[in-house]
């Protein structure tokens, strides 16, 4: 046989068939390698183990007792409980097994244990322990029968790691096959602890040893030291990734130059009706920067609903006109393209640019899109705002040269804008509302710049938010329709196709129309609506043709409907905090006072502490932290990413810290040897290349 190394797959290892390979497979586990950065999800202490006589609290716990009798007996539902008494110095008790029984066969299902547990012998047992009026108990876990008192255990005594088993692998197998094969290939895992200093009170592991300790630490503190030591490697060598993948986005020199010409700029400031606030000036400053460098400028703008950020895109948009190019602006809806189009041509009325929006809509028919595609083509429209239509093949572009991209998070994959063959090297400027703490942002936008606008616009008032109940939140509501203002009444689908949910929100629509709101006029909108169709309604509620927009959660995080001060939330217990605060975004957006009504979310201490930071804030970032800090990650890099990396040590909230050293430490490196060709980096090459070469394509390392 070949010689196995880390990269074989695990079926060659003895004693596990395909059929388990399959099921390793179903988690991500292909290679001996994957196995053994298969991490233990927690640990079982049994490192302390108590005496019979100290049974007196529910809890798990170890016993280390004299075997006894067994006895058997039948439980309801064919189930069957089997009790082996236990002996220690101090006092007696039952260890005792479930099992079920199988209808079709006479086989002892107690088989095994009563072969293990034989009457003189000594076991270990872990499982949960219990006193009750019959006597003292513990449910059995898991055990270990040795023979004479003096045999050392092979998983007791010790911090034992618990896997995340499923039906075709049991605990047991897992523990075997990791412990073999840390033991057998352990030594071959790459080590870069050579090339990552100390940091802070992390000890530089080498990372065999990392990996041995998470699997098997000494104690609890071990284990948490060695999962930070194993992170601080994994987070170096994505940092190393985005390293190199910024560098060989500025690698490629741009044709395009950008002058400060003041032929529109100043008409353009001139139009607007407010000044910059310094946040919008320092972006616009980067911006520009970015613009007149070298390099296509690669930057994000992160920045909460409302903060601002169409003007400041707008400002790059009539710096490219300036200097006679062309650019684009792509919205992820009809909706939100059309706003644009309204609000950029407002802003930009009186100017020499011509700009077009191009949606599925305006391009239908032939004479209107016979005019976009040519005007485009020729170079006379600057400005192109419109959906994804303007990716498609027909779309061609004279000389464009900047491409902002709004909703970022709602696209998708990012590098498909660069690799868009629209232009040679676009300058991109992506935008996005979904607040993230920084650590995350630099990991998430590794290879772009990021910008970020913390505050929101002045000349708005704060949006109230309360937890209520339906009745109160209905009559405020009403106060406000009669006033002229307008709501948002929204119901959460788990998921657009839940046909039960969906029929429950079409008919408190209904129903509500004829009762509350039988003086307004209510529109409706949710998933199953054709598009055409919701964007035909959103228009009407944005023109107050509605007084009432009852909705799932469809409504468009940029919607601007400045006469909109109420939003009532149902069930606002099923979305996550940050979810909360996108949705009432929608609203406050003027200096009317707005108020927002969380419906139903007031049960217990996680729902009472998650409202009073979403009543308490209305500031993104810490939103997003403290969502963060509840929830873990896991989901809101669902809402903002798909196809992230995902960590088998690392923690995105825990290791922040971790992060931002290992960007400024991994930057020096790929600085000092950007091609990776140095021989102390061969192992940090090899790394990158096994973990992203299909993940990240800009880097063409050999
Ligand atoms: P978002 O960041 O959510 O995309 P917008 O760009 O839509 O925010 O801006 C929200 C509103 O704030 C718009 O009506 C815009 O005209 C207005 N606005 C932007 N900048 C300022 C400013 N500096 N002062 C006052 N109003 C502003
Ligand atoms: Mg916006």
């Amino acid at each position: 046989m070949a010689t196995i190394h880390l990269d074989t797959e695990i079926q060659y290892l003895k004693g596990m068939g395909p059929k388990r390979a399959q099921a390793f497979s179903k988690l991500g586990i292909q290679t001996i390698g994957d196995i053994l950065t298969f991490f233990p999800v927690q640990y079982q202490d049994r490192t302390k183990i108590i005496s019979v006589k100290d049974i007196y609290e529910h809890g798990h716990g170890c016993l280390f007792a004299r075997v006894g009798n067994s006895y058997e007996r039948s439980l309801s539902k064919g189930l069957s409980v089997l009790d082996v008494e236990i002996f220690d110095d101090s006092s007696m008790a039952a260890a005792r097994f479930f099992r079920k029984k199988n209808p079709y066969s006479f086989a002892d299902v107690f088989a095994p244990i009563k072969k293990a547990f034989t009457p003189g012998s000594y076991a270990y047992i872990y499982g949960e322990v219990k006193l009750e009026r019959a006597g003292r108990f513990i449910s059995a876990i898991d055990y270990e029968v040795v023979g004479e008192k003096s045999v050392k255990p092979v998983l007791f005594n010790k911090i034992v790691p618990v896997y995340a088993a499923t039906e075709k692998l049991n605990q047991k197998f897992i523990r075997e096959i990791v412990n073999s094969v840390l033991g057998m290939f352990g030594s071959l895992y790459p080590d870069i602890s050579e090339l990552i200093h100390n940091f802070g009170s992390i000890p530089n592991m080498k990372s065999e040893d990392a990996i041995r300790k998470i699997h098997y630490p000494n104690s609890l503190e071990e284990a948490e030291q060695a999962r930070r030591a194993f992170a601080l490697q994994e987070f170096f060598v994505l940092e190393s990734v985005l390293s190199l993948s910024r560098n060989s986005i500025k690698k490629n020199c741009k044709t395009q130059k950008y002058d400060i010409r003041r032929t529109l700029l100043p008409a353009f400031k001139n139009n607007l009706t407010f000044e910059f606030t310094k946040e919008q000036k320092k972006a616009i400053n980067d911006i520009f920067a970015d613009m007149q460098s070298l390099y296509p400028m690669n930057r994000i703008l992160m920045g909460d609903v409302g903060s601002g950020k169409t003007v400041v895109a707008l400002s790059a948009i009539v710096l490219a006109a300036e200097n006679n190019y062309q650019a684009m602006i792509v919205a992820p809806t009809e909706i939100l393209a059309e706003q644009h189009y309204l609000t950029i041509s407002n802003m930009l009325s009186g100017l020499d640019v011509k700009i077009v929006l191009a949606t599925s809509s305006t391009l239908k028919k032939k004479s209107q899109r016979d005019k976009i595609l040519s005007g485009l083509k020729n170079g006379e429209i600057k400005i192109a705002i419109g959906t994804h239509s303007l990716m498609e093949e027909r779309i061609k572009f004279k000389n464009l040269s900047l491409i902002v991209v709004d909703e970022q998070h709602r696209f998708g994959v990012m590098q498909k804008f660069a690799a868009l063959d629209k232009a040679e090297t676009p300058d991109i400027l992506m935008m996005t509302a979904t607040p993230i703490p920084r650590a995350l942002a630099m990991t998430l936008y590794g290879e772009m710049d990021v910008t970020t606008i913390t505050s929101t616009t002045p000349g708005r008032t704060p949006i109230k938010t309360y937890s209520s109940n339906e009745n109160c939140a209905y009559e405020n509501a009403i106060k406000e329709l009669k006033n002229g203002n307008q709501a948002y009444i929204v119901y959460p689908l788990a998921d657009e196709s839940d046909k039960l949910a969906l029929k429950s929100a079409v008919q408190e629509a209904e129903k509500l129309q004829q009762t509350r709101f039988k003086d307004f006029k209510v529109g409706l909108l949710h998933g199953k609506i054709k598009p055409s169709e919701k964007n035909e309604v959103m228009r009407k509620f944005k023109n107050k043709e509605y007084d009432v927009l009852i909705s799932t959660t469809v409504i468009e995080v940029g919607i601007d409907a400045p006469d909109a001060t109420i939003m009532i939330i149902h069930h606002a217990e099923r979305f996550g905090l940050l979810a909360l605060h996108q949705l009432r975004g929608r609203i406050g957006r003027s200096a009317k006072q707005s108020y927002a009504y969380l419906i139903g979310s007031s049960n217990g201490e996680n729902a009472n502490k998650r409202l009073s930071i979403i009543t308490s804030t209305n500031n993104g970032f810490k939103i997003a932290e403290e969502d963060l800090k509840m929830r873990g990650p896991g989901e809101l890099m669902g809402t903002v990413q798909h196809g992230f990396p995902e960590f088998k040590a690392g923690d995105l909230i825990k290791d922040a810290d971790i992060i931002e050293f290992t960007k400024s430490h991994a930057t020096k490196i790929i600085e000092d040897d950007p091609l990776l060709v140095k021989e102390s980096n061969a192992v940090l090459k090899t790394l990158i290349n096994k973990h992203f070469s299909n993940k990240i394509k800009l880097i063409n390392v050999g």
